[in-house]
C-alpha cells in the first residue's frame, strides 16, 4: 500500500477523471469504496489536521484535539503519483481576473479567492450546489473551516516541507489538489484558483446527481477519510454566507471582482429580520425583580433592574439539554458559584436544533455575566464547547440570525458583542465588588468570537447592510492626501465629488449616501460634510482612523488596540471605528481628532447640543451631528444604517441619544 496507486476506491476514479470531462463513462461506481478505506487518511488531510488542531486547541477541550492529534501522527500512507507529465505546464491562460490579485497568488484573502471560484462556476455554467461545495471544501482544505487560502506548498504537505522530512504528498492550493491526473489533466495549476476551481468542477459535475447534498457531494469530490467527511456539511452554513456575500460584491460592482464603490441605491432603513423566538418565559415575579435591583445596586450602583441593552454576551452551556438549562434558570435561588440571589439567568437559549427560546424580557437585566448584567443581553447556546456549535448547521444559523437582529434592534455596536470570556475587558464592564472586578469564566474567548464575527459581518451584509468594508483594499481606497488643509473649494473633485449645495439650514441627505451642505452653514460645516461624504466609503474597524486624522486604518497604528478586529483580520483592509470616524469629521473643521469615545464627553468639548455641531458620546460609543445629519457607525436608524457599517451618515436617530452625553465643539456660530 505504500507505492501508488494506493487507496483503494481512488485509483479508479483517478485513472477515470483522467479522462476528458466529456467523456461518457462517468459514474464511477467504485466510489463508495472509500468507505471503507482503511484508518491511513488521505495525504491531502495533513494540512488541514494540522489547521484543525490549531484552530481546536484554541477552542476546545484538549480530548478533542488529541483525537485529531491521533490522525495527525498516525502512519500516513502515501498516495503519491508517479504521473510525471501532471507536473504543472503553463496552463490555460485566463485573461479574465477576477476577484483581485493574481490567480495564483499565495496572499489573496478569502474575498478574493472566493470571487475568483464564483466566477470560474458562472464562467462554466454550473450549478449553485456545485459553487457551494466547492466553497465548503476550499474553506474546509485550505483554512481551517473558516478561511480560504492559497496554500503554497510550503505550506501544504509536500515534500517541500521541511517539517515534513521524506514525505512526497503533493497537495497545495485552495483545494489541497494533489499532483494527479484528475486535478492537473489539461495542463491545470493547482496554485491558480480558477484553474484549480476548473478542475474541481469537472470532477463535481461527473458526481452532481448522486450527490444532491452539497455537503455529501464535497465529500465525493475529496474522498477524504471517513472520520473527515462531515466537515463540508458543517462549513456549509459559513460557505453559503459566503457565497451570498460574494455574489452581492460581484453584483455591485457588476464584474465578479469586488472594487471600490458606492451602493447605487441602498434602502433607507433595511433592518435585520427578527428571527423566530418561541417565548418560553420563566416566572419573574416582584420578589426576583426586587433581588435582580438589590443586585444591581450591589454591584453596579443602580438602584433598577430596568435593563438597555447596550453589548450583548454570548455563552454555551458546555453541556446538557435546553430543559436542563432551563430548570437551571428557573428558580429564583442564590447561584453556586457566587452564593447571590436573584437565581441566574439568560435572555435566550438557542439550542442544539436552532430553536431560539427567549426566558426572560429584553427590557429586564438577567444574570449571566459578572460585570455586565446592567448592560447587557445574554444568550446561551446550547453545548459542549464553541466547535461543536459552530459546526451545527441549524444551530448556528440560529445564533447568527439572533445576533444580527439583536445588534440592529438596539443600535449595539460590534465591539460590544463580545464573549463570555470577554468580559473584564469590555469598556462597560463594572464592578464594585473588587473581589469580583476581575471574574470570568472560559466561555467564548475572543479567539472563538472570531467565528462568530465574521459570520455575522456576512450575514449583516448578505441583509444589506452597507459594509462596504467586505472588499480588498486598493490604492484607491487610500485617502489621496486631501486632508482639511489642502483640500479642495466646495465645488473641488475629490473622491466623493462635488460638495452639493441646498438651500436652508439643514443638511440632505442624498441618494448616493452623502450628504448635501446647507448654503447657510459656515465653511468648517461644509468642511466637516465633505470629509463624512470622504470617509463614508469605508468599512468599520474597531481601532480604524486613530492614525493621522481621516486616514484609514486597519487598527494597528492605533496602538490601543491591539486586539482590532480588523488586526485580527475578523475584517480585512483599512476602516474607521466611531471615535475615529468622528474624529476625522472633526479634524477636517481644526476641531479636535480621533480619540477615545469617552474624551468627547468632556472639555475641552462643552456641555449641549451646538448649532450645528454636537457631540453623542458613551464610554461605549460616540457619533457626531453636522447639521442635522448623523455621521454613525453603528446605529439602526437611516442610512447611518446597518450593525458593522463603517461610518454613514443617516437622519439624526434622537433615540439614540437617550443615556448619552450631550457635547459641542467651541467654533464660531454653534453656541446653542
Ligand atoms: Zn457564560
Amino acid at each position: 500500500m505504500s507505492t501508488p496507486p494506493a487507496p483503494p476506491g481512488a485509483a479508479g476514479r483517478i485513472s477515470q477523471t483522467g479522462a476528458t470531462p466529456s467523456a461518457g463513462r462517468s459514474t464511477p461506481t467504485a466510489h463508495t469504496a472509500d468507505d471503507v478505506s482503511p484508518a491511513p487518511p488521505h495525504p491531502r488531510r495533513r494540512t488541514r489536521n494540522a489547521l484543525v488542531a490549531a484552530y481546536l486547541s484554541l477552542s476546545v477541550p484538549a480530548y478533542i484535539v488529541g483525537a485529531f492529534l491521533l490522525f495527525f501522527v498516525s502512519p500516513i500512507l502515501l498516495l503519491a503519483s508517479n504521473e510525471a507529465s501532471g507536473s504543472c505546464g503553463p496552463g490555460t491562460p485566463l485573461t479574465e481576473v477576477s476577484g483581485g490579485g493574481p490567480d495564483d497568488a499565495t496572499d489573496l484573502t478569502t474575498e478574493q479567492i472566493a470571487a475568483k471560484i464564483l466566477a470560474e462556476g458562472t464562467a462554466l455554467g454550473v450549478s449553485e450546489r456545485l459553487i457551494l461545495s466547492a466553497f465548503s471544501v476550499a474553506m474546509v482544505e485550505s483554512g481551517g473551516g473558516v478561511e480560504m487560502r492559497n496554500l503554497p506548498a510550503e505550506r501544504s504537505d509536500n515534500g517541500a516541507n521541511p517539517n515534513l522530512p521524506g514525505r512526497t504528498a503533493t497537495s497545495v492550493g485552495v483545494f489541497q489538489q494533489q499532483d494527479l491526473p484528475e486535478w492537473t489533466n489539461g495542463g491545470i495549476n493547482r496554485m491558480n484558483v480558477r484553474e484549480a476551481a476548473r478542475s474541481y468542477f469537472r470532477t463535481a459535475r461527473r458526481l452532481e446527481s448522486r450527490f444532491p447534498d452539497p455537503g455529501a457531494l464535497a465529500a465525493a469530490v475529496q474522498r477524504p477519510a471517513a472520520a473527515y467527511r462531515g466537515r463540508y456539511a458543517a462549513a456549509m452554513p459559513r460557505a453559503r454566507l459566503l457565497l451570498k456575500a460574494t455574489k452581492r460584491a460581484a453584483r455591485t460592482d457588476g464584474t465578479p471582482a469586488p472594487t471600490p464603490q458606492r451602493p447605487a441605491d441602498t434602502p433607507a432603513d433595511s433592518s435585520l429580520p427578527k428571527p423566530r423566538i418561541v417565548r418560553d418565559f420563566i416566572p419573574f415575579d416582584q420578589a426576583r425583580r426586587n433581588d435582580m435591583r438589590a443586585y444591581a445596586n450591589r454591584h453596579y450602583g443602580i438602584n433598577s433592574s430596568r435593563l438597555d441593552p447596550k453589548v450583548i454576551v454570548a455563552h454555551y452551556t458546555a453541556g446538557g439539554t435546553y430543559q436542563s438549562a432551563r430548570d437551571t434558570f428557573l428558580p429564583n435561588r442564590p447561584d453556586r458559584e457566587l452564593k447571590e440571589k436573584p437565581g441566574v439567568v439568560a435572555h435566550f437559549v438557542i439550542d442544539r436544533d436552532g430553536t431560539i427560546y427567549q426566558l426572560i424580557p429584553l427590557d429586564l437585566m438577567g444574570r449571566h455575566t459578572v460585570g455586565l448584567n446592567h448592560v447587557s443581553i445574554g444568550v446561551e447556546m446550547v453545548g459542549r464547547n464553541t466547535q461543536e456549535i459552530i459546526e451545527r448547521e441549524d444551530q448556528w444559523e440560529a445564533v447568527i440570525e439572533l445576533f444580527a437582529w439583536l445588534q440592529g434592534r438596539f443600535s449595539i455596536s460590534p465591539e460590544n458583542v463580545i464573549g463570555h470570556n470577554q468580559n473584564t475587558s469590555s469598556p462597560l464592564h463594572k464592578e464594585n465588588n473588587p473581589r469580583l472586578a476581575t471574574q470570568t469564566h472560559s466561555d467564548w474567548t475572543a479567539q472563538e468570537m472570531r467565528t462568530l464575527h465574521r459570520d455575522l459581518n456576512r450575514y449583516i451584509d448578505e441583509h444589506g447592510g452597507l459594509r462596504l468594508g467586505d472588499r480588498p483594499a486598493t490604492s484607491s481606497d487610500e485617502p489621496s492626501g486631501c486632508g482639511p488643509e489642502d483640500d479642495a473649494p466646495d465645488d473641488g473633485a475629490d473622491p466623493g465629488g462635488p460638495l452639493q449645495i441646498v438651500e436652508g439650514t439643514r443638511a440632505r441627505i442624498l441618494d448616493n449616501g452623502d450628504v448635501a451642505a446647507p448654503a447657510d452653514a459656515p465653511d468648517y460645516v461644509k468642511a466637516m460634510i465633505r470629509e463624512g461624504n470622504r470617509i463614508n466609503r469605508y468599512r468599520y474597524c474597531w481601532g480604524g482612523g486613530h492614525g493621522k486624522a481621516g486616514v484609514a486604518t486597519n487598527g494597528i497604528s492605533a496602538g490601543a488596540r491591539p486586539q482590532s478586529n480588523c488586526a485580527a483580520g475578523i475584517v480585512q483592509g483599512p476602516g474607521f471605528d466611531c471615535s475615529g470616524a468622528t474624529g476625522a469629521v472633526l479634524a477636517a473643521a481644526g476641531l479636535g481628532g480621533p480619540a477615545h469615545s469617552s474624551a468627547f464627553g468632556r472639555a475641552p468639548y462643552r456641555p449641549g447640543q451646538g448649532k450645528w455641531v454636537t457631540l453623542v458620546s458613551s464610554p461605549a460609543h460616540v457619533y457626531i451631528i453636522v447639521a442635522g445629519v448623523a455621521l454613525n457607525t453603528g446605529s439602526s436608524t437611516g442610512r447611518a444604517g446597518k450593525p458593522g457599517s463603517g461610518p454613514r451618515w443617516g437622519s439624526n436617530p434622537s433615540g439614540g441619544m437617550n443615556g448619552m452625553t450631550i457635547t459641542h465643539p467651541k467654533a464660531p456660530g454653534n453656541e446653542p
